[in-house]
């Protein structure tokens, strides 16, 4: 249903397309996505914008929260299997990737999506401003001892 014909891109240079539906795998997990796919020799460009929200669980107080959604997206389709003399003629920026398209007949659309959400999720899953400042001294005792911070041990603060 989700997909791009890569004979069209071939035989139109650029293919437009809209998404606005769910990411079944992530809970609540509602985008709309405005996308281009160009066509580069070998290669397809995707380009364009994520926007959406869904649900995240805190890692501190494990509440559930709504995670906003907004990021542009760009990456590289390799029509035919990835040689390794492609890497020395492309230049890619920095972030980008390349899926082996393996000769396929179409880009699967919203696994695009759905592997571009997953890669723009936060690595650490905080609900707020306020459930940071509460877990903050617990958060640095987590923190691998580092020996340059000795010289602060001895120092105390006290609250008036
Ligand atoms: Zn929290």
């Amino acid at each position: 249903m989700y997909k791009v014909n890569v004979s069209d891109i071939e035989q139109d240079g650029i293919v437009n397309f809209k998404f606005n539906g769910d990411i079944n795998e992530l809970e609540n997990c509602h985008i709309e996505a405005e996308l281009e796919f160009k066509s580069m020799g070998d290669f397809i460009e995707a380009s364009g914008h994520i926007y959406g929200n869904l649900n995240l669980e805190c890692d501190r107080c494990l509440k559930k929260y709504i995670h906003k959604l907004d990021f542009e997206i760009n990456e590289m389709f390799a029509k035919k299997a990835l040689l390794e003399d492609y890497g020395a003629e492309l230049e890619l920026t920095d972030g980008q990737f390349i899926t082996d398209l393996n000769g396929a007949e179409d880009i699967d659309v919203y696994d695009l999506l759905y592997q571009s959400v997953i890669l723009a999720l936060p690595n650490k899953k905080v609900c707020g401003i306020n459930c940071n400042e509460g877990f903050f001294v617990s958060e640095q005792k987590l923190e691998t001892h580092d020996t340059r911070m000795d010289i602060f041990k001895n120092i105390k603060i006290e609250r008036k």
